[in-house]
C-alpha cells in the first residue's frame, strides 16, 4: 500500500524565506570549512586533459594539484583545448579550490655551461609563461639549475639574465623558485643562494619560493628537530611573504645528506610528526601543500591526504 504524504503548501512568500534562511545557513557552513580546510593536493598528470586532473583530484579529496607543463624532459606542450580548460575553472569554482601549481620540466637548466641548453631552458620559460595567461593558475614552479662547475656566482648571473628577459610587469604567474637538496652543482640549496636570486630580479613582486621538505631535510636544514628555527632563518634571510606553496615529501635519505629521494608521508626520516607540525603552522596556514610522494596509484594519495587533514 502506498501511504499518502501530505504535501503542505506555503505561501511563496514564506517558502522563498526559507530557502534564503536555509542557504545562508548553509553558506556559513561553507565558508567555516573553507577557512578551516587544509589546501591540499597532489601532482597529476595532464595527460588527459585539465578537466580530468581536476575530477581527479576531487577523487583524492584534494582541492588543488600540481602538474608538469609539459613532459617533465621538455617535450613540446600540447596545445591548449578552451573546452577543457573551462571545465576545470567550473570544478574549481564549484569546489573552493585553492591555487594551482605548474611545475617546469627537470631538464630546464637555466644555468647550463652549454649556451644550446640555456636557449631550450629560455625557450621553454618564455612559452610556459604565454601559456600560462590561458590557465586558471598563478604559480610556476622551476628548479633553478645545476652550474655544472661554472660556481654559484656565475650560475646565478645566467639564471637572472633569462628570468630578467622574459618575467614582465603584467604577468599574473608568480615564479616560484623550489628549494633543492644540494646535490651535485645544484643551485638553491640555501636560503642565500635563492635570497640573490630573487634580489636580482627586476620584477620581485613576481618572484616565490617554494619549500620542499624532502629536499630542505636533506639540504640541511632540520624542520624535524626544530622547524621554527629553520622558518625564522627563511623569515630572516628571505621573507616570509615570498613562500608561496610547499612540497610535502617525507625522504628516503638522511639529514644533511643532500640527496633527493621522495618517500611517502611518515614512512621516511622526516615522520609523520614532523607533517603534523608543518600542517598546522600558524605562519603557513592557508598555503597550498602539494604532494610528490610516491605512489603506484593516482587514487592512493587519498589515504595522505585524509591523514594530513585529519590534524
Ligand atoms: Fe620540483
Ligand atoms: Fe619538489
Ligand atoms: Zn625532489
Amino acid at each position: 500500500m502506498r501511504a499518502i504524504i501530505p504535501v503542505a503548501r506555503f505561501h511563496p512568500f514564506l517558502t522563498s524565506l526559507f530557502e534564503k534562511v536555509g542557504i545562508r545557513n548553509m553558506l556559513k557552513r561553507v565558508n567555516k570549512g573553507e577557512s578551516q580546510m587544509l589546501n591540499i593536493g597532489p601532482h597529476l598528470s595532464i595527460a588527459k586533459g585539465f578537466k580530468k586532473a581536476g575530477e581527479e583530484a576531487l577523487l583524492v579529496n584534494a582541492n588543488t594539484f600540481q602538474f608538469f607543463t609539459r613532459n617533465p624532459r621538455g617535450g613540446k606542450a600540447k596545445a591548449l583545448d578552451q573546452k577543457d580548460v573551462d571545465g576545470l575553472v567550473v570544478i574549481m569554482k564549484e569546489h573552493h579550490f585553492a591555487p594551482l601549481l605548474a611545475h617546469a620540466p627537470y631538464t630546464l637548466n637555466m644555468c647550463s655551461a652549454k649556451p644550446e641548453i640555456r636557449e631550450f631552458a629560455q625557450m621553454v620559460f618564455k612559452e610556459d609563461l604565454a601559456r600560462l595567461e590561458n590557465l586558471p593558475c598563478e604559480l610556476y614552479n622551476f628548479h633553478p639549475g645545476n652550474h655544472l662547475g661554472q660556481g654559484v656566482e656565475k650560475g646565478i648571473e645566467l639564471i637572472l639574465q633569462i628570468l630578467n628577459d622574459e618575467i614582465w610587469e603584467g604577468q599574473k604567474t608568480t615564479v616560484i623558485l623550489e628549494t633543492m637538496s644540494g646535490k651535485g652543482t645544484e643551485i638553491g640549496r640555501s636560503f642565500e643562494e635563492l635570497k640573490t636570486i630573487i634580489e636580482g630580479v627586476t620584477q620581485k613582486e613576481k618572484m616565490g619560493i617554494c619549500i620542499d621538505t624532502c629536499h630542505i631535510y636533506s639540504g640541511g636544514y632540520d624542520i624535524v628537530g626544530n622547524l621554527e628555527a629553520v622558518l625564522e632563518d627563511f623569515d630572516r634571510i628571505i621573507g616570509i611573504n615570498y613562500l608561496k606553496c610547499l612540497h610535502l615529501n617525507d625522504s628516503m635519505m638522511p639529514y644533511n645528506s643532500h640527496k633527493d629521494r621522495h618517500e611517502k608521508i611518515g614512512f621516511g626520516t622526516l615522520g609523520v610528526d614532523t607533517f603534523q607540525k608543518i600542517v598546522t603552522y600558524p605562519s603557513l596556514k592557508g598555503l597550498p601543500f602539494f604532494l610528490e610522494t610516491p605512489q603506484e596509484n593516482t587514487l592512493d594519495y587519498k589515504k595522505e591526504i585524509d591523514l594530513l587533514r585529519s590534524f
